[in-house]
């Protein structure tokens, strides 16, 4: 066993026996980090950049799975954090803040009229859709894209272990890019559907017209039409992938990233369908929760008048672009490719014609960890990313391709990894 992760692989143990899965979220388990191969705890971050509990640096692209824009331990944004700190962080009635942050939300994108908070992103997906189902008198939704763990979305995938029957049961899943299939679906389930749920881009870009033609045949179903920003909203453009496609939703959620890593999300929309707010049941003792609110309207601010959008779109655009150069370099095209929106790209990788992808996937993050870069497919560039943290990163592609070609031409893959490669997960994309 490697001992550049001796305390990762300690703490791992111990965290085992007390921690279902040893960590609260997915994406920062063992199912995404190959056990042995990386860090699995980290003790701190600065800008662009965290150690793990073994000291080891690593320039990170994950940043809190998107949820740090601003990069980590921001001054600025400490710095009202900690004057909101020595004020109380929770109170027995609303705060100016949260009326602050509505309003500067309610001038960045221009759907909304009206907001309220939540913690977690599926706090507000979830909020969403009993909005929708309480607005239309409608029970079924159509869902694309990941939308957070409560039953009515989880019920949809295949971990869908604990979700009753008769919730699965209201919930369809329809494919990106492919508008028939929606078609087919409103028509199979005719005035029975609440409401359309959508990331609006992930990995693939929309073809020409086709979100348009999700908000029309949606609205033309008498359906609301809600937008899931969680990871678009305030990186595509300023007002979000709705302001860059031209879209307007009934209802938009956003989350990640909003307070550059403090528990914030956003349920938000026309005044027509948010009034109806004050008669369902969205309520929670930490709504309201004013140090998150005040980094959010620290971020929100830093959104609307500095160059953040522009910035991170430059620096992703030099990601991508590098990234095809290597991709050629190595004539790694089969199983390599990288796609999405510079401001968070992707790095897709398939099987070859000897090895699966995640035996691929799991040589390929064992290297880049050891190189110091801490990036599981996404890059979620943030604004304390620099040009030379991108040619950083270009760098260990570089080697890291070089190995990924030579062990897969080679026929010895194997050979090189070090762990059992990772398990298939369940799949939202
Ligand atoms: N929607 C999208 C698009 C997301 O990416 C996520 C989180 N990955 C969620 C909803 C759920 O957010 P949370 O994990 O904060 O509940």
């Amino acid at each position: 066993m490697n001992n550049r992760y001796y305390n990762s692989n300690r703490l791992i143990k111990d965290a085992l026996r007390v921690i279902p899965l040893g960590s609260q979220t997915f994406s920062k388990s063992i199912t995404a980090f190959p056990r042995g191969v990386s860090p699995l705890f980290i003790e701190k971050g600065l800008m662009a950049k965290v150690w793990d509990v073994d000291g080891n640096e690593y320039l990170d692209f994950i940043n809190g799975l998107a949820s740090v824009t601003m990069g980590y331990s921001n001054d600025e944004i400490n710095s009202k954090v900690v004057e909101q700190l020595d004020k109380g962080v929770i109170f027995s009635l609303p705060n100016k803040v949260e009326i602050e942050v509505a309003k500067i939300i309610i001038d960045l994108v221009p759907s909304v009229d009206m907001v309220r908070f939540g913690k977690n992103g599926t706090d507000v997906t979830s909020a969403a859709i009993r909005l929708a189902r309480a607005h239309t008198g409608r029970d079924h939704v159509l869902v694309c894209g990941y939308h957070g763990w409560q039953d009515w979305y989880i019920g949809s995938t295949t971990r869908n272990l604990g979700v009753p029957d008769v919730v699965k049961k209201l919930t369809h899943k329809f494919e990106y890019n492919n508008i028939q299939n929606l078609k087919d679906l409103f028509e199979k389930y005719k005035d029975k559907v609440a409401a359309v749920i959508m990331e609006p881009m992930n990995v693939n870009w929309p073809i020409e017209g086709y979100l348009q033609q999700v908000e029309s045949v949606t609205k033309q179903n008498g359906a609301l039409f809600i937008l899931d920003e969680m990871i678009t909203g305030f990186r595509y453009a300023k007002g979000g992938a709705q302001e860059l496609f031209n879209l307007t939703p009934d209802l938009t959620v956003f989350g990640k990233g909003i307070a550059n890593g403090f528990p914030l999300s956003v349920l938000s929309g026309k005044r027509e369908v948010m009034t109806l707010v004050e008669d369902i049941f969205f309520s929670g003792t930490f709504g309201g929760e004013t140090v998150s609110l005040i980094a959010a309207k620290s971020v929100l601010n830093k959104v609307k008048n500095s160059n953040y959008v522009e910035t991170i779109s430059a620096l992703g655009s030099k990601l991508i672009n590098g990234v095809n150069s290597l991709i050629d370099k190595y004539c790694i095209g089969l199983y390599v490719s990288i796609s999405g929106h510079p401001a968070v790209s992707y790095l897709v990788i398939k099987k070859s014609e000897n090895y699966t992808a995640l035996e691929i996937k799991t040589l390929f993050l064992q290297e880049v960890f050891l190189r110091g870069v801490l990036v599981l497919g996404s890059h979620n560039i943030s604004y304390s990313h620099t040009e030379s943290d991108i040619d950083k990163l270009l760098s260990v592609y570089d080697e890291v391709f070089q190995i990924l070609e030579d062990s897969i031409s080679n026929n010895k893959l194997h050979a090189l990894l070090t762990v059992e490669p990772l398990k298939p997960l369940f799949k939202v994309r």
